[in-house]
């Protein structure tokens, strides 16, 4: 029997409800003014490499998912981890950055929609409500959603800006309860920070880990976009002895993030992995990972892709960061940190120097509604006080937006006037 006038509400489930990305609720919060012809908008707010259009893909990435669609051989479905080949080629292909250390088998990754996916199945596969897991801050803010949704503690450790975003080792051992404690995730590069780790630091962290029987969940997504002469190492090439999930993707080295391809790759140490791995698969079959197209792609990417364009894709993140770096550190009242990879800048605000800023969201909202001049306040990544940059835009509208900023902050800043 139909009831007409029924009063049913369908209710959202409280891990949906617990679920709350920081970015979108500041960014929802914001009010995006009108932009004018003379003043166009610039986002330096989104990691989307893809956003002016100026740095395309390689043409072996996008030529080998034509082959694939024109094959007509991967229109079925592909197993939960992924092609057992596409897999084999990505083994072969990590192999190669793992240094002393063994590289993993084709049976040690599952694919996945993306390295956000790869994240969410990682740490879901790992703890149970009530377990910690440690996180950085600043840091990509999905770790702590994820974890907060699985209703698995997340614990944020500090990085100082002072020694190039390292790790406050000391600090981190507070945060360890032992028996409750799994896992610390790092991130090298850095989203937000854009710094690498040295061999010595990483060494450190490893250390760290064994000491206090934690896994290390390496977020390697930026892999080898790194600055000229600085050296980059992934965890699993210089972890002896503690197991290193690896998870990374194709959407920022070869600027297709909405092609949704990642991956998990479990570094086994003495058999660590046993138990983990079998959770990996079964949980893998939720879903079917990711599209039978792009995976089939994967390995004519990893093969065709040329140094050279690594290179040119470097060099030319290295210069706009660079570039940004220096007229950001003759702006009074901000004081950018350099990076050494990726493609992101933190810059403190120095709320002395301002007479009418209240923090860093009051910071990037003014100058949205001043000088259309979009970027993230470190509150999106726990480190309010800061804002982000990305730098992936063409060096014309990042001097564009510097111009801006500096006028913005001359205006704002206490001794204008004088
Ligand atoms: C962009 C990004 C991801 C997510 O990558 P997708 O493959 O687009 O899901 C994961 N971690 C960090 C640090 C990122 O910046």
């Amino acid at each position: 029997m139909t009831n007409p006038t029924s009063e049913m509400r369908v209710e959202a489930s409280s891990m949906a409800l617990r679920t709350i990305n920081p970015i979108r609720q500041i960014v929802d919060t914001l009010t995006i003014p009108q932009a004018t012809d003379d003043k166009p908008f610039i986002p330096l707010s989104i990691g989307d490499p893809t956003r002016f259009g100026n740095l395309p893909p390689p043409p072996s990435v996008t030529d080998a998912v034509i082959e694939a669609v024109k094959s007509g051989a991967f229109d079925g479905y592909p197993p939960s981890a992924g092609y057992v080949s596409v897999r084999q080629a990505l083994a072969d292909h990590i192999s190669l950055t793992c240094g002393d250390q063994p590289g993993p088998l084709a049976n040690d990754i599952v694919l996945t929609s993306g390295c956000s996916h790869a994240l969410d199945l990682a740490l879901a596969a790992l703890a149970d409500p009530d377990d910690i897991v440690l996180i950085p801050a600043p840091g990509f803010s999905l770790y702590g959603v994820v974890l907060t949704s699985y209703g698995i503690t997340a614990k944020s450790y500090p990085l100082l800006p002072e020694r190039s975003w390292e790790i406050d080792l000391e600090a981190l051992e507070d945060l360890v309860v032992p028996g409750r404690t799994k896992a610390i995730v790092v991130n090298n590069p850095s989203n937000p920070c854009g710094s690498v780790f040295s061999r010595e630091h990483m060494v450190d962290i490893i250390e760290f880990a064994q000491r206090h029987d934690l896994v290390i969940v390496a977020d390697e997504i930026y892999a080898g976009i790194v600055f000229k002469d600085v050296k980059y190492y992934t965890f699993a090439s210089l972890s002896v002895n503690v197991p290193v999930i690896q998870v990374g993707g194709i959407a920022k080295q070869y600027v297709v993030p909405g092609w949704r391809l990642g991956w998990v790759v479990l570094h086994d140490r003495n058999g660590a992995f046993a138990d983990y791995h079998k959770g990996l698969l079964m949980l893998s079959q939720r879903i079917l990972g990711p599209c039978s197209l792009i995976q089939a792609a994967l390995p004519a990417i990893l093969m065709d892709t040329t140094a050279s364009y690594f290179e040119a894709y470097n060099d030319q993140l290295q210069l706009n960061a660079e570039y940004c770096v220096d007229r950001l550190s003759k702006i009074f009242g901000l004081v950018p940190v350099a990076p050494q990879g990726a493609m992101y800048i933190m810059t403190k605000v120095d709320l002395n120097a301002f007479h009418d800023i209240v923090d860093d969201t009051d910071f990037t909202q003014k100058l949205m509604l001043e000088e259309f001049v979009m970027v993230l306040p470190g509150a999106a990544f726990s480190m309010p006080g800061y804002f982000r940059i990305v730098c992936c835009a063409p060096l014309s509208s990042l001097c564009s937006a510097m111009d801006r900023m500096e006028s913005f902050c001359l205006r704002h800043c206490l001794t204008s006037g004088i």
